[in-house]
């Protein structure tokens, strides 16, 4: 029989693992899928309450990010007011369209894996979250399983250029292992 887990139970570090865990099985579908692997989880009293997976690829639409999904996934159950009691867990932090739609549903908090340097809406380029505004800003925790959502990235990218016409040389296809202390989210490295 299958071990009942309730995240309720878990102390606080445990649980934002067990969140994480789900957001990045979301990007690891997303992988599959030839999307770029970035996954996010809505958690509402301890219950995951919408997920989602980027869908830009398959969609044609650039703004089917993870992010989007899950809260539409969210809103077909629960009104948008419970997003003030709700967090999200995602593999990446949010872009900055996200990032700002996250703050106008009043995300009560924002857990990501990795940074994204080149689009990130909560630090990485901007700082959507906590800029002064008329309405409330949000909190953010990054670095929760940062390297295994760079990993899926890095993986996502190397796919992508074996499909290219012209590959790059086989030296820069091989899967980087390392980590540098503030490696984020590069697409084009
Ligand atoms: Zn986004």
């Amino acid at each position: 029989m299958a071990e009942i887990i309730n995240p309720a139970d878990m102390l606080e570090d445990e649980r934002h693992s067990y969140f994480m865990k789900q957001a990045l099985a979301m990007g690891e579908s997303a992988l599959l899928c030839g999307e770029t692997p970035v996954g996010c989880v809505l958690v509402y009293q301890d219950k995951i309450v919408g997920s989602g997976m980027n869908d830009t690829n398959r969609s044609m639409n650039g703004t089917r990010h993870a992010e989007f999904l899950a809260i539409a996934e969210f809103l077909q159950v629960y009104p948008k007011s419970v997003l003030q009691q709700t967090d999200l867990y995602v593999t990446v932090e949010p872009c900055i369209m996200c990032a700002s739609a996250l703050r106008q549903y009043r995300i009560r908090k924002v857990y990501f894996g990795c940074a994204n340097d080149r689009f990130g809406g909560t630090g990485g380029v901007l700082t959507i979250h906590s800029d002064p505004s008329i309405d409330r800003g949000y909190p953010i925790q990054g670095g929760i399983f940062r390297e295994d959502a760079i990993m899926l990235l890095r993986r996502f990218y190397i796919q992508e250029n074996e499909k290219a016409p012209n590959p790059r040389p086989k030296k820069n296809r091989e899967l980087n292992t390392t980590f540098e202390n503030g490696d984020g989210f590069v697409p084009t490295a």
